[in-house]
């Protein structure tokens, strides 16, 4: 059964109460009238009862429809109130309307018909009404729910008006672009991006395509920075489908944008570097087998019977000569190595410049002459020389390089190198009137295994290997490098060490006296040497001397023989099976202090001198071993006992 709908009727006129009754009971059942003719039956039903509907009379005695009115919207707000009003009261009920009267409804037999209807409507009304509010508190979460996200998301959200005017951009805009909010209210979209015109490319983008998607923009930041964002946009229309402006978001992708040239810039380098390792190796295996052909070819023609002794002198030093060339490629290869692992390390002493100079031009004289250039060098050697503190070794590998290199790039002129003292450094010159470098390769040659001429054809030879250690060498130094040149005139390649005075004055260095006489020396030398060539060629150059030569083939050996026999001198190789050359000195060392033991080896670095004489080796001679130098330390140790 369908329920019926409460009517609360107050009138205080019994008639009226009827009229009102008979006009609703006509309805077949569809109403339930309460009655009340005064006041507080008026509230007693009120409180006590669950009523749909409210009709009231506007004069009843003691009370009034305005206070009923009053009274059901403080305890009841939700049920309509119909005014039933006596005919020519129309103004009052209006009245009673604007208060919050849901209808009014006048009593006379014509007009109350009428009633049921109206009450009908007034719940209708409220129903409605009940589903607008509900709609209205849904309406307001959502927006509340996305004005959150639009404050919260990091992207930037924006609208813009059909003229380009900012008309709507979230807070976030601040955390990326340092400009407020409200900087941006009603600006020019074209001020956000870095160059405006990325702008005009958008908009005529969004226009052919209807929108774009993760396009990539530079944009303006307060601070000057550089920033990048991603955009999504599209138009927007209002009802009548004109376009009205631009829809949008930006992310901030300055991070991934910057792994992104990163890792492009990275890759470059990788093919760069792995191009130019394979011309390295291209290189490298010429300049090994140029010389290589030489060794083996002279070699070969050594042991034909035919061939002259002048012509086996000759033969003999381009051999050397080779082989000298084999082993500054080594060196260099393990320099850029060492300098590479981080582990070059500087190991400062006293020197004498001038003469570390004067044995530089005594070295490169013989080419210069043979290549008709003249060599120079400033200053002169002074009297008591010039002595600082700096590494020897690599002071003495750059100035080779540099005057190297100049010899081998000049044809005709002349080759002038040399210092001066500026302030509290030494600046070095190497300045030749060779081919030149082209100015777009000033900084490149100094990079690993760079070269002017990188074709098959190249006319010199060379790994390129030699600038870019010098140059560390200079930075370890505490100092840079740098060069000028004209191409056809000449280079000039200057560096700069710091100025360290030496504290004391060194006694004078003893020379190397290259003739010794060693037939006096009757005296047991133990060789610690696993590979018989390298033994071979130990007992060929002391073949003429008077030592005994007696040999262990490893470390362990080498120990047990110190102990068995009486030696003098222990020749000690470093990398040999059972015990290497280090603990085997360390061991001997314990019952035999004072013998002297010279590491000979084919590990160069001053790292491995260190560790030598760490071991408690008295001397160290580096592989491949110089006769004459052999010699002089041999005869030095003995002579000291
Ligand atoms: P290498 O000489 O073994 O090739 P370097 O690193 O010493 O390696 O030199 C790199 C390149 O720099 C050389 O190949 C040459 O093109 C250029 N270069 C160096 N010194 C000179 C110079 N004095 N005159 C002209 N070019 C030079």
């Amino acid at each position: 059964m369908k329920k019926k709908i409460r009517v609360l009727h107050i009138d205080d006129n019994l008639h009226n109460r009827k009229l009102v009754k008979d006009a609703l009971l006509t309805e077949s059942g569809l109403f339930e009238v309460v009655e009340a003719d005064n006041r507080e039956k008026f509230i007693t039903h009120l409180d006590e009862k669950d009523f749909d509907v409210i009709l009231s009379d506007f004069n009843i005695l003691g009370f009034d429809g305005l206070q009923v009115l009053q009274m059901v919207k403080e305890k009841h707000p939700n049920i309509p109130v119909i005014i039933v009003t006596g005919t020519g009261s129309e103004e009052i009920a209006i009245q009673a309307m604007k208060l919050g009267a849901a209808d009014y409804v006048i009593k006379s037999v014509n007009h109350i018909r009428g009633l049921a209807h109206s009450i009908q409507l007034a719940l209708q009304n409220k129903k409605n009404q009940k589903a607008r509010k509900k709609a209205l508190a849904a309406l307001n979460k959502s927006e509340e729910k996305y004005r959150k996200i639009f404050e919260n998301v990091q992207d930037i959200f924006y609208q813009t008006d059909n003229l380009g005017k900012i008309i709507e951009i979230s807070p976030s805009v601040q955390r990326f672009s340092g400009y407020t909010r409200e900087d941006l209210m009603g600006k020019a979209a074209s001020a956000i991006y870095s160059d405006p015109k990325n702008r005009e490319i958008l908009v005529t983008q969004i226009f052919q395509q209807g929108e774009v998607w993760d396009y990539e923009v530079p944009m303006n930041t307060k601070s000057g920075v550089n920033k990048y964002a991603s955009l999504n946009a599209h138009l927007i229309y209002n009802e009548q489908k004109e376009i009205i402006g631009i829809e949008g978001s930006l992310r901030d992708i300055t991070d991934r944008k910057k792994v992104e040239e990163e890792l492009i810039a990275a890759k470059v380098k990788a093919e760069e570097s792995d191009h130019l390792k394979t011309a390295f190796l291209h290189n490298i295996s010429h300049e090994i087998r140029t010389p290589m052909n030489s060794i083996v070819g002279f070699s070969e023609l050594l042991n034909d019977p035919e061939v002259s002794a002048e012509q086996r002198k000759d033969y003999t030093e381009i051999i050397v000569r080779s082989s000298n060339q084999l082993l500054s490629i080594i060196t260099d290869i393990v320099s850029i190595a060492t300098i590479e692992a981080g582990q070059e390390k500087i190991h400062e002493s006293e020197i004498d410049l001038d003469s570390i100079l004067r044995l530089l031009y005594d070295q490169f004289l013989p080419n210069a002459i043979k290549q008709n250039l003249s060599l120079m060098m400033s200053p002169q050697q002074s009297e008591n020389g010039f002595r600082i503190v700096t590494d020897e070794t690599k002071l003495v590998q750059i100035l080779t390089n540099l005057v190297g290199n100049a010899l081998k790039f000049t044809s005709k002129g002349s080759i002038h190198f040399g210092y001066q003292l500026n302030g509290n450094e030494i600046e070095f010159f190497v300045e030749d009137t060779g081919i030149g470098i082209p100015p777009e390769m000033h900084e490149e040659i100094f990079k690993r295994f760079r070269q002017v001429e990188s074709t098959t054809t190249r006319q010199f030879g060379g790994s390129g290997l030699g600038l870019s250690i010098s140059k560390s060498y200079v930075e370890l130094l505490g100092g840079k490098m740098w060069l000028n040149s004209e191409l056809g005139k000449g280079t000039t390649f200057r560096f700069t060490i710091p100025f360290k005075p030496v504290k004391n004055i060194l006694p004078e260095k003893q020379s190397f006296n290259s003739t010794i006489n060693m037939d006096n020396h009757s005296k047991t030398i133990l060789i610690a040497e696993d590979e018989d060539l390298n033994f071979k060629l130990l007992e060929a150059f002391l073949s003429g001397t008077k030592f005994k030569l007696i040999r262990a083939v490893n470390g362990l050996e080498a120990v047990e023989m110190s102990r068995s026999h009486s030696v003098d001198l222990i020749l000690m190789d470093i990398k040999m099976p059972k015990m290497d050359g280090y603990e085997a000195t360390k061991q001997i060392r314990q019952f035999l202090p004072d013998l002297p033991v010279i590491a000979q080896t084919a590990y160069s670095t001053d790292a491995d001198k260190d560790r030598a004489f760490a071991s408690g080796c008295s001397d160290f001679i580096t592989k491949p071993i110089n006769k004459e130098l052999l010699m002089v330390k041999i005869k030095e140790l003995l002579d000291k006992e």
